[in-house]
């Protein structure tokens, strides 16, 4: 090859280079952690032979995603006790990028019914559950027809001790018979956990 052909073939192998795009990144993995209040000898709210335990349970069951980049990880999978330090040393070890508690609750006044959700003021990451609290406000309100008591703050202790957003759903009252109906009917939490399914699957 003559000299001059070679620098030409060069710089056109050069310039080829330069618009080879770099590989996509890779999707980031979103990690939730779901986790499913009480469990074993810890009943929560129990109406006759209905317990809090059980309902969250099952609801915790139906979450899926459909977005193949969300990881899923549960406190617990199955009917066990686990202390609210041992589910924040879990939560901790994982540092997912939300954490989504499951509650059911109970009134002396057996009208009082609703879902609403709580977050803590006495983390950094506040806003941002507050932030992920209205979304799924909205997902549950659009999904199914419990009265929403919309999002309240507390200091409850997965709140305060996880070092991620978080967030606790208080499903409904199981003190209330309307409540307590949507709350053991499959089909109503079926679309409880839709609520959640979809809010997961379009997180980035
Ligand atoms: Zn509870």
């Amino acid at each position: 090859m003559k000299n001059t052909t070679k620098v030409v073939l060069f710089l056109i192998i050069i310039i080829s280079f330069s618009f080879v795009n770099p590989k996509p990144l890779e999707p980031k993995k979103i990690n939730i952690v779901i986790d499913a209040g009480h469990g074993g000898n810890d009943f929560g709210v129990t109406s006759n032979s209905i317990t809090e335990k059980q309902i969250v349970e099952q609801i915790t069951n139906k979450i899926k995603s459909s977005n193949s980049n969300v990881v899923i990880h549960l406190t617990r999978y199955n009917d066990t006790f686990l202390s609210l330090e041992e589910r924040t040393d879990f939560i901790n070890t994982i540092k997912p990028d939300l954490v989504l508690s499951l509650h059911v609750n109970a009134s002396l006044n057996n009208k009082t019914s609703g879902l609403e959700f709580y977050v803590a003021k006495e983390t950094e990451f506040f806003k941002k559950s507050n932030e992920i609290a209205e979304k799924l406000n909205k997902k549950f309100s659009e999904n199914t027809n419990l009265k929403m008591l919309g999002i309240k703050t507390g200091p409850f202790y997965i709140l305060k001790k996880s070092d991620v957003p978080a967030v606790i759903i208080e499903l409904g009252y199981l003190t209330n018979e309307n409540d307590k109906k949507y709350l053991i009917d499959d089909n109503e939490q079926n679309k409880m956990a839709k609520s959640i399914s979809e809010f997961i699957s379009a997180m980035e």
